[in-house]
C-alpha cells in the first residue's frame, strides 16, 4: 500500500472526476492520500474533499509564497481559522518561492507565521522551496526547530540533504525523479535515508514518466515510488512499506 503525500484535490482538472480518480488510486495500491491548501480557497476545498472520504483522504491549510502579493490580513486570519476549525494533519504548503515574484519579504513574513500557527497547534509542516534552499534552510534551523517538517517536492539535490536530515525533516520525492534529466534527485535520493522517505504526486503538475505532458493524479505515485525503489535496491513492496509507515507517523493518519 502506498501514500501520497502530498496532491492537489481540489485543483479543476481533478475535482471533477474525484470517484474516477480515487477508483483508480485504489487500483494501484494507494489507498491514503493528503490533498495540499495554498490559500484560503484552496484549503477550505481541501477540508471538504477530506470530510467525504474519512480514513483515505486527510487534508492540510496552507499560505503558499507564490501567492503572497494578494494576503491580507482577511485572508490571512481566514487561513488560521480554517487551521483551527478544520481538523487538518499538518500546516503546509508553505515556505519560500524565489523562481516566481513574489515579495521576498512577504513571503519570510507570512512563512514565519504560518510556522507559528503549526507550532501553537501541534501540528507537523509541509514545505515549499523552489530556488530558496539557503533561506529555507536559515529559516527552519531559526524557527521550527522540534517541529516535524517535510520538504515537499524536494529539490535541493544531494549537496542539502545532510543539514535538512540534521534538522528532522521528511524528504518527499515527485516525479521529477522519474524524468530523464532527473539524475540530480536520483543523487539525492540515493542518500537520503530510507527512515526520511515519503512519496507524494503533487498532482495535477509533476507527471512521472512515461505519462509526463498528461495530468497527473494519485495513482502514478506508483511510478515514483518504483524509480526509488530502484535507486534505493529495494524492491517495490519494502519502498511502499517504509514510506507509508513514514507518512504515517509523521500526518498522525
Ligand atoms: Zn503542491
Amino acid at each position: 500500500m502506498l501514500i501520497d503525500a502530498h496532491c492537489h484535490l481540489d485543483d479543476e482538472r481533478l475535482i471533477g472526476d474525484e470517484e474516477q480518480v480515487l477508483q483508480k488510486a485504489k487500483e494501484y495500491g494507494v489507498e491514503l492520500m493528503v490533498t495540499i491548501g495554498t490559500d484560503e480557497k484552496t484549503s477550505a476545498a481541501a477540508a471538504k474533499i477530506a470530510y467525504r472520504h474519512p480514513g483515505r483522504v486527510f487534508h492540510t491549510i496552507g499560505a503558499h509564497p507564490s501567492d503572497v502579493d494578494r494576503f491580507g490580513e482577511s485572508e490571512l486570519a481566514e487561513i488560521e481559522r480554517l487551521a483551527r476549525e478544520t481538523h487538518p494533519k499538518a500546516i503546509g504548503e508553505i515556505g519560500l518561492d524565489y523562481y516566481h515574484a513574489s515579495d521576498r519579504q512577504k513571503q519570510t513574513a507570512v512563512f514565519e507565521r504560518m510556522i507559528r500557527l503549526a507550532r501553537g497547534l501541534s501540528l507537523p509542516i509541509v514545505i515549499h522551496d523552489r530556488d530558496a534552499h539557503e533561506d529555507t534552510y536559515r529559516i527552519l534551523s531559526d524557527k521550527a526547530m522540534g517541529m516535524k517538517i517535510m520538504m515537499h517536492c524536494y529539490s535541493a539535490g544531494p549537496a542539502f540533504v545532510d543539514r535538512f536530515t540534521e534538522l528532522g525533516c521528511l524528504f518527499s520525492i515527485a516525479g521529477p525523479v522519474t524524468f530523464k534529466n532527473g539524475q540530480e534527485h536520483r543523487d539525492a535520493v540515493a542518500k537520503i535515508p530510507m527512515n526520511r522517505l515519503v512519496v507524494e504526486t503533487d498532482s495535477p503538475y509533476l507527471t512521472p514518466h512515461p505519462y509526463r505532458g498528461q495530468r497527473n493524479e494519485p495513482a502514478y505515485v506508483k511510478l515514483t515510488a518504483e524509480k526509488i525503489a530502484e535507486v534505493k535496491g529495494v524492491n517495490l513492496e519494502e519502498l511502499a512499506q517504509v514510506t507509508t509507515q513514514n507518512a504515517r507517523n509523521f500526518f498522525k493518519i
